[in-house]
């Protein structure tokens, strides 16, 4: 009889897995892949502390960044890896989940949730809470770091040295793991935002434009470049607002004045690296030498970045195949193996 009913259960349960990024989120079914991926974004009504507080989430509400009326405003409740507004972080994941759950008939799923390393036990409250008033019947949190080194299908369970690089929206996280643990890791909340925000400052200082984030944006993920000296600098137009004049403005920008807007975030993400290799166990370091550093997260797409960091860490550097998806590849291989999660999930 249980038999059966496990059988029946198994038929209508999907197991859900979610990548709660500081910029993307990201839902994995069991049987089908990733099949949401949105920006951790919601637009609320401001000054309203009411029901309908929450106008959009998700794409709908990045495009709204930076163009709302002074009663709106457009939040990322994920902000540099730690919540930054639980209400709305909570309202957001909820809003994820239901727009996967509701399109197919489960009974209540089984969720695992990537979190950033070094959660607070309040934070990691709010994200089970979330999890089940979303519907959840049971919720399971896995470390970031932990969940790419399983996307990248790194030998994390061995007694062998494993390291990655997740370079996201708010934060960069460093870590070294071995036995299904993390040994060493280091996290900081400098990553592609920061990035964007030295983009405006150095576009604003140098020709008086004022431009938005994610023109900001836009530009760094199209002629950003980590790595000096590089031969033929790409060019880019940039559109903004005249500082001095107050009129739109147009000017084209290329990509060796981007490279160096950028340095102070890309060097912080090196002396990171850096920070964690000193303080890796000799055998574990040993291990690195021969497997090299597994790089991922939406930075890793920043041109070049693979080989500033090898050529300061002395070490191979492999991009993951999706870096946009490999914590959220991670936590579903997780989900779908039980010998996996019970390794790895933390308390
Ligand atoms: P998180 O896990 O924090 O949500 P992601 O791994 O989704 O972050 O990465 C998002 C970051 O990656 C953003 O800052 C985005 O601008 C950046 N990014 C995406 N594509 C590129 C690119 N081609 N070059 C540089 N940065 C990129
Ligand atoms: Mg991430």
């Amino acid at each position: 009889m249980n038999f059966i009913l496990d059988a029946v259960m198994g038929l209508f349960s999907s197991d859900l897995a979610i990548d709660l990024g500081t910029a993307n989120t990201l839902v994995w079914i069991k049987g089908e892949g990733i099949v949401l991926n949105e920006p951790s974004v919601v637009a609320v009504r401001t000054g309203n502390r009411t029901n309908n507080r929450i106008l959009a989430v998700g794409r709908e509400a990045k495009n709204m960044l930076g163009r709302t009326p002074g009663n709106i405003a457009a939040i990322c409740p994920m902000g540099d890896g730690v919540i930054a507004d639980f209400e709305v972080a909570e309202a957001m994941l909820r809003h994820f989940i239901r727009k996967v759950h509701n399109r197919r008939r489960f009974v209540r799923p089984r969720i695992v949730v990537a979190v950033p390393s070094g959660i607070t036990p309040v934070e990691k409250r709010a994200v089970r809470v979330s999890a089940e008033s979303a519907g959840a019947r049971e919720v399971f949190l896995i470390e970031e770091p932990m969940a790419a080194a399983i996307g990248a299908d790194l030998p994390f369970a061995e007694p062998t040295g494993n390291m990655v690089i997740d370079i996201g929206g708010g934060t960069t996280e460093v870590a070294i793991i071995s036995m299904a643990a993390i040994v060493c890791s280091k996290s900081i909340r400098v990553a592609g935002n920061k990035m964007d925000f030295a983009i405006m400052q150095y576009i604003r200082r140098n020709y008086n434009l004022l431009i938005g984030g994610s023109t900001a944006e836009i530009i760094k993920n199209t002629i950003g470049n980590a790595f000096p000296g590089s031969q033929s600098p790409e060019t880019i137009e940039v559109k903004g607002r005249d500082l001095r004049k107050g009129i739109p403005k147009i000017l084209s920008i290329n990509s060796e004045e981007i490279r160096i807007a950028i340095s102070e975030q890309i060097d912080a993400i090196v002396q990171t690296v850096k920070t964690v290799l000193e303080q890796t166990p000799p055998e574990l370091a040993a291990d690195i030498v021969d497997s090299g550093i597994v790089l991922t997260g939406g930075g890793a797409l920043l041109k070049n970045m693979d080989k500033l960091l090898s050529e300061e860490s002395g070490l191979s550097i492999t991009i993951t195949e999706d870096p946009l998806s490999t914590v959220a590849l991670g936590a579903g291989k997780a989900i779908d193996n039980i010998e996996i999660l019970k390794q790895v999930m933390i308390k």
